[in-house]
């Protein structure tokens, strides 16, 4: 046999490498292309692989390589430059190919599936082709439909359409003269709809702000924007506009957004702006639902496709431009298995696919002010909001030797008081979901842990269960303490729910409303308590950061911020970053209408220069003294972090991974000014679900230099005896170092 050619494999398995297989025995001349799929012998299973590459084979070695057992594609499933993305990706985060690849698929592709949703087709049964002509005489519409099959396979529309029922089908089924057929109908690649009165609704007019964003942003070619405008100036206006224009010459828009602000107010803009297909991609959809949105969107048949993270791998026939709205969301980071970030695979993709990419935020996160800083962004801004509103009043409350009430300053009472009054509805942040925090026996001291990851649980009293917020784990609130038989057990701290209940107390005659993962779960209730706020009537909002996305809430007036203060200390170098940015993401939310708003900000530690900086100057400046601060620490984005994360149920196992690891990556890359390497220390959270967790943190100056290393790492590692034993995972520029 002369194969001449061998395929080099995506196989979804642990090992970051490809697998070579024969062609199949019965292939034709010409080699598949990237990118189509195969089933292939894995050991003793068959697995759902992708082509990445064909190359000569060697006479010897075809004796020991195994054919392709089928082939499932014969075009690629997505276009050369987002495949290579993808190839990139995997790379770039040391996730092994396979899995990489696969995970970039709708699931049903990766069990094998046709991208396209079979068409229904019918045909005769060998039976009924060899029915006389007349033989059913006596049923004329049955006659009928015998007779157009006989001219070959019909779909079920043009079945429909010839005003045949179902009935009559169904009869001619069970009498076994006629047989459903299917057939993988693929997408023809024709680009969007033509472009002609693509729009329902008019554009808003674009104050000259927009208009000058809109401007600057060049749609032919590569060009990647950061548009940083406060909530509310009008940034979603102009990601309308630019889609608009590229609608306008057949190209087609992917827009990502966070998980949470997927909401069916941000899809009504798109649905009420424009008149083509819009694709959603999200968690909520069904396997075939997510295959046939992917399938609209690698067709052409979608004009925009809008999804959460994952969506950044959709295919586009036609691509014309990549939106990241609130690209400093954190939800964009993968954080477990393939640990991609969205927003950087959607700038990479972006310069493959050649076009533009633009990512939105009031609050930037530092790599991406810092992109923007060195020129390889250009940075746009809108500076006001079109509807006249100005910034919300900073008010900050020091509660130093304040009396208070679980948690609630006098003066904070006081104003909350004063809003409803006036008619106005409040929004107090915060951000702990639950009852208390800390549970704690007030004669022994015992506080309530979880027994598998030694942190406080939080009591949910409504529920009457302790829950841990780091695992599943969950018990019954105990009457007595267990320790010391005491029925004076306190609740200590404050979160939503006790909130709650303390505002509906303070002011009985007043709706109070708790927006949290809690109170959210059920399918309709954010859109159901999102529509009683828009009543306007007075009323006040509880919740955690699921209120700082995504809603418009104009007749807030007061936006509280309660209980900041464990951010500003937290052992995460990303944690101050990250506070400020929900600071002013809450912040955004106040006097959206007509209506002035204020900002009440209560904290034991106001005059923090962080805080000071925040409230008074701003985020940017805010920004700007973080940056400065992780230039002079050497952290990112200035240099490059990898973590190396190891857990096992055995503490020693967990760290003595680490540190051979850290031995062997020092042997072939030893320490110097570029290369740092730190720990094996235990993580922040150092055990979780029952398991010990390390972390080696690797820092380079370099990227090529930290991506070299850490492939002669995983390489090592992979046949590293203890390597099979502990759970480990690299994590490149990681966003949590929990
Ligand atoms: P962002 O995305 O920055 O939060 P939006 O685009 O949602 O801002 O705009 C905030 C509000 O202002 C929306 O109600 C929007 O309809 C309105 N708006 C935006 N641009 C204009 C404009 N040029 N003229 C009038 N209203 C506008
Ligand atoms: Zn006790
Ligand atoms: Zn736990």
């Amino acid at each position: 046999m002369t194969a001449g050619f061998l395929y080099r494999v995506a196989v979804p398995s642990p090992l970051r490498r490809l697998f070579d297989y024969l062609p199949p025995e019965d292939a034709g001349e010409e080699p598949l292309q990237p990118g189509c799929r195969v089933l292939v012998p894995f050991g003793q299973r068959r697995l759902v692989g992708l082509v990445v590459a064909s190359a000569p084979v060697e006479d010897r070695a075809v004796a020991r390589l195994r054919p392709v057992a089928a082939v499932l594609d014969d075009r690629p499933l997505m276009p050369a430059a987002l495949f290579q993305v993808c190839l990139w990706a995997a790379d770039y985060y040391q996730h092994p190919p396979g899995e990489a690849l696969m995970s970039a698929l709708p699931v049903l592709l990766r069990k094998g599936e046709p991208p396209a949703t079979p068409a229904e087709y019918w045909q005769l049964s060998v039976h009924g082709r060899g029915l006389a002509e007349n033989a059913l005489a006596r049923a004329p519409r049955q006659q009928e439909l015998l007779g157009l099959l006989r001219q070959g396979p019909l779909a079920r529309e043009a079945i429909r359409a010839a005003g045949i029922d179902s009935a009559i089908l169904r009869a001619l089924r069970d009498k076994k003269l006629i047989e459903p057929r299917t057939q993988a109908q693929e997408g023809n690649d024709k680009p969007v709809e033509p472009p002609a009165g693509s729009l329902k609704e008019s554009p808003l007019t674009l104050y000259p702000g927009q208009q000058d964003v809109l401007d600057a942003i060049e749609l032919h070619g590569y060009g990647a924007y950061l548009l940083q405008g406060e909530t509310g100036s009008g940034k979603t206006e102009v990601y309308l506009q630019v889609i608009e224009k590229i609608l306008r010459y057949g190209r087609q828009a992917l827009v990502l957004i966070p998980e949470i602000s997927l909401t069916p107010q941000t899809l009504g803009r798109f649905r009420r702006r424009f008149q083509c297909r819009i694709a959603v991609l999200h968690s909520g959809l069904s396997q075939r639902q997510r295959l046939e949105a992917w399938q609209a969107a690698r067709t052409g048949k979608a004009g925009i496709v809008i999804g959460t993270r994952s969506a950044v791998f959709t295919p586009l026939s036609a691509p014309g431009a990549i939106i990241v709205d609130e690209e400093h969301d954190a939800s964009y980071k993968q954080q477990e298995g393939f640990r991609y970030s969205a927003r950087d695979v959607a700038v990479m993709r972006a310069h493959r696919e050649r076009i533009p990419v633009i990512l939105g935020s009031a609050t930037p996160a530092l790599e991406t002010l810092n992109n923007a800083d060195r020129g390889r962004y250009r940075h746009l801004r809108l500076d006001r909001r079109p509807d006249g509103t100005g910034q919300p009043r900073w008010q900050l409350v020091d509660i130093r030797h304040l009396p208070m009430t679980t948690g609630l300053s006098a003066p904070l009472i006081e104003s909350i008081g004063e809003e409803l009054k006036a008619g106005n509805q409040v929004l107090v942040f915060l951000n702990r979901r639950g009852y208390a925090p800390v549970l704690m026996c007030h004669d022994c001291g015992w506080t309530a842990l979880c027994p598998r990851c030694d942190r406080r649980m939080t009591s949910h009293r409504a529920e009457n269960r302790l829950r841990c917020h780091h695992c599943e784990y969950a018990a019954a609130i105990p009457v007595r303490c267990p320790e010391c038989r005491s029925p004076s057990l306190q609740f200590l701290g404050q979160g939503t729910e006790r909130g709650e209940a303390l505002l509906s107390s303070l002011f009985p005659d007043t709706r109070v409303l708790r927006i949290d993962r809690d109170t959210t779960r059920r399918k309709d209730a954010m859109t159901d308590m999102v529509a009683e706020v828009g009543t306007g009537e007075p009323c006040i909002l509880v919740g955690t950061q699921i209120l700082a996305k995504g809603h418009h809430f104009p007749d807030v007036t007061l936006v509280a911020i309660l209980d900041i203060d464990a951010g500003l200390f937290s052992s995460d170098f990303r944690a101050t970053e990250r506070l400020g940015q929900t600071i002013i993401q809450v912040a955004g939310r106040a006097g959206r209408g007509h209506k002035a708003g204020r900002v009440l900000l209560q904290s034991h530690h106001c005059d923090h220069p962080l805080i000071d900086r925040l409230t008074a100057e701003g985020y940017d400046s805010f920004a700007r003294s973080l940056l400065a601060e992780r230039a002079l620490n050497g952290m990112p984005p200035f240099r490059n972090l990898a973590l190396l994360r190891g857990e096992h149920g055995n503490a020693a196992d967990a760290e003595g991974l680490l540190a051979r690891a850290r031995e062997l990556a020092e042997a072939q890359h030893p320490p110097s000014t570029g290369i740092q390497y730190l720990g094996p220390l235990p993580s922040p959270l150092e055990k979780k679900a029952g398991r010990y967790r390390y972390q080696l943190s690797i820092i380079c100056d370099s990227r090529p230099l930290l991506q070299r290393l850490l492939r002669d790492l995983c390489t090592t590692l992979e046949g590293d005896k203890l390597a099979r034993q502990v759970r480990w995972s690299v994590d490149v520029d990681p966003i949590d170092t929990l």
